[in-house]
């Protein structure tokens, strides 16, 4: 089982890591993504790979998140913004063996930056990603219209993952032509649900080679664990609800999106 999105440097600031991962081990994850949000947070993830890969595998993606573009400078001038992606550039170049994608990256329609700033710096993860041939690790908060632009605009020919998916069928088309993965979380362990429990049920008839299995901890907690920590041991929560809805084998569902994440960023079994 493993867990395609989970902020192992964020969760290290409410959680002893080690811990973590150990109670991860035995859940039966055999491996994680971490995706990063700033420069910061990549050198940490490079960190906490070396540190516990005789724990647990954990692959790492670098970017700069939509939500961190204030701290991280970007806003302050041209000059700041292109200082930071030219960092990111090497950074990415410098390619530390556990950097398996480019991300967190992508556009929030919900928050205090501009979207033309965002859309900018998100054009640039997009071109390092094909450039690079890595995957990219896509954020969304209201704003599907403004990515799929994006890729049109910017021709991307890569691929990806829009993580904590939650949107209509019609919606996951968009992203499902494209080539696209898409994450699936702890939302669907809430029976309000329904949209996305839908497009789950499409995914799973038409599409299931395009689904991973994402916590978002230390955010997105699952249903009946608010107010803590979100871990990446409770992933197993999204496999029982997949497993019981849609009356598939939990072993299957295992299986499948093992094998969907090996082959989306190119790590071989
Ligand atoms: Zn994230």
């Amino acid at each position: 089982m493993i867990d395609s999105h989970c902020h192992l440097d964020l969760l290290a600031s409410h959680k002893n890591l080690e811990k973590v991962l150990d109670s991860a081990k035995s859940a039966g994850l055999t491996r994680i993504m971490a995706p990063s949000i700033h420069p910061e947070s990549w050198r940490a993830l490079h960190k906490i790979s070396d540190q516990y890969h005789h724990m647990l595998p954990i692959d790492c993606a670098l970017g700069l998140h939509p939500y961190f573009l204030n701290s991280s400078d970007c806003l302050s001038s041209d000059k700041a913004l292109s200082h930071q992606l030219s960092e990111l550039e090497s950074a990415a170049q410098d390619c530390h063996p556990s950097v398996k994608a480019i991300g967190e990256t992508g556009v929030d329609g919900h928050i205090d930056i501009p979207i033309t700033l965002q859309q900018k710096v998100f054009h640039a993860h997009l071109t390092l990603a094909e450039r690079m041939s890595l995957p990219v690790i896509v954020h969304h908060r209201k704003s599907h219209h403004l990515l799929l632009e994006s890729f049109k605009q910017s021709h991307y020919q890569g691929s990806g993952v829009i993580h904590a998916f939650s949107g209509s069928v019609e919606v996951a088309k968009g992203y499902l032509e494209r080539g696209f993965y898409l994450g699936i979380g702890g939302t669907i362990t809430y029976e309000r649900a329904k949209k996305t429990r839908n497009t789950l049920a499409y995914l799973l008839e038409h599409h299931v080679d395009r689904l991973l299995l994402e916590t978002d901890a230390p955010d997105m907690p699952m249903c009946g664990r608010q107010g803590e920590p979100n871990e990446p041991r409770y992933l197993t929560d999204v496999v029982d609800v997949i497993s019981e809805i849609y009356s598939v084998k939990r072993s299957e569902v295992i299986a499948t999106t093992t094998t969907n994440y090996l082959r989306l960023f190119g790590i071989e079994d």
